[in-house]
């Protein structure tokens, strides 16, 4: 098969982990007879260098003609970068936010998984961690109280501030259908959180889950109230696979789940649209304190790779490829700096690239 890939490498770590998901993928191609097309975005403080904008026409017409975009991450140091003296308009992180609203990404994914070989790094006790998790956050992305209509008035000398939770049913049906799809792809259990004993919202988001999930009688549906979806994340991170929410109750949850995984470096995510086009990137940032010394870990990118696979090209063999050879990786004692711990081996960005592309 044939994909085209926008590759946006970005800023500080970005185009070094960029490097290793594209070895990674190119062994995919290899070993499966594929062919990826890479074109490459600037995007962030590197397109600011070069246009004086964070992201240009073309980058989005680039974006909008490929199958899906993988992308490093953007930013710098703001206290140093150049870049945070422009207009905020004009910073690197306008160019991310436009570049998702250009392409009308609504659905945010984000796994929290814990390796077995990573255990020491949750922050939880291990009666509570059990045998692991493995849980997907489906958030809506583009709705609810971040985009609602808000203001601050004055009145008789008291000050108040509105914001407005809104969602219509359409935006509720899209994004419980990409959580039920991806439900399939799993272990066909979704919990629908909300807040209904409250919130009007909530009360039409679970009317519609339920008439989604009617469309998906394979997959079993659970309604959970966000205030105890909250708790149970950290009593018993198990019971979940995946978790469909609306963009403020997804933007806690999913932090307090990636919490639990003890390591940033380790994260992937996904934003995507209707169609199967989506964004790929890491959950982190662009570590500016590390860049261009060979310490970044590699894996969170790469695992976003192996998503790109399973959401946008439908390679699920491929990506469970990738996957165990990250598993088996670790389980042979591999470490970047940010998850070493004692009697295992140290390496770099590039070595742990390579150690996994050659485990495929
Ligand atoms: P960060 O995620 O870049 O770094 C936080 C800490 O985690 C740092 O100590 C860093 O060294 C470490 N870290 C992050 N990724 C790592 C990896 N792959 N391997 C090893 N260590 C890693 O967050 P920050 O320092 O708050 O932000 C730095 C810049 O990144 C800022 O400009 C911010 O706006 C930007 N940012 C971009 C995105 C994105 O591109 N989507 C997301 C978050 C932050």
């Amino acid at each position: 098969m044939e994909h085209k890939i926008a590759v946006i490498p970005g800023d500080g770590i970005g185009p070094e982990i960029i490097r290793e998901a594209r070895k990674v993928l190119d062994k995919i191609c290899k070993k499966y007879n594929h062919t990826f097309i890479y074109e490459e975005i600037l995007l962030g403080g590197a397109s600011i260098d070069v246009y004086g904008v964070p992201l240009t026409e073309e980058a989005i017409k680039k974006a909008k003609s490929a199958n899906a975009v993988l992308m490093g991450s953007i930013g710098g140091d703001a206290s140093v970068s150049p870049w945070y003296k422009l207009e905020p308009s004009k910073r690197p992180e306008a160019g991310l936010l436009g570049i998702r609203k250009e392409l009308n990404l609504f659905a945010n994914l984000r796994p929290a998984y814990l390796y077995q070989e990573l255990k020491e790094s949750c922050p939880l006790r291990d009666e509570v961690i059990g045998e692991g998790f493995d849980m997907i956050i489906v958030r809506e992305l583009t709705g609810g109280l971040y985009f609602g209509k808000r203001e601050t008035l004055e009145e008789n000398g008291i000050k108040t501030a509105i914001d407005t939770l809104s969602y219509n049913d359409k935006e509720i049906r899209r994004i419980a259908v990409k959580a039920f799809e991806i439900a399939r792809k799993r272990k066909k259990n979704v919990i629908s959180v909300d807040k209904a004993n409250v919130l009007d919202s909530s009360r039409l988001w679970r009317s519609v889950v339920d008439e989604v999930a009617g469309e998906y009688p394979d997959v079993t549906l659970t309604h959970m109230l966000v205030d105890n979806c909250a708790m149970q994340l950290v009593r018993d991170p198990g019971q979940f696979d995946v978790i469909l929410t609306e963009n403020m109750f997804g933007d806690i949850l999913s932090d307090e789940a990636s919490m639990i995984t003890g390591s940033i470096g380790m994260l992937p995510s996904a934003s995507l649209n209707e169609t199967k086009f989506g964004l790929y990137e890491p959950s982190h940032g662009s570590a500016p304190n590390i860049a261009g010394q060979n310490k970044a870990n590699p894996i969170a990118t790469i695992l976003s790779a192996a998503m790109m696979l399973r959401y946008s090209f439908d390679m699920d063999e491929e990506a469970e490829d990738v996957e165990r050879a990250i598993q088996k990786i670790l389980a042979d004692g591999y470490r970047t700096e940010d998850i070493m711990s004692e009697g295992c081996v140290p390496v770099g960005t590039e070595e742990m690239g390579n150690l996994i592309a050659q485990e495929i």
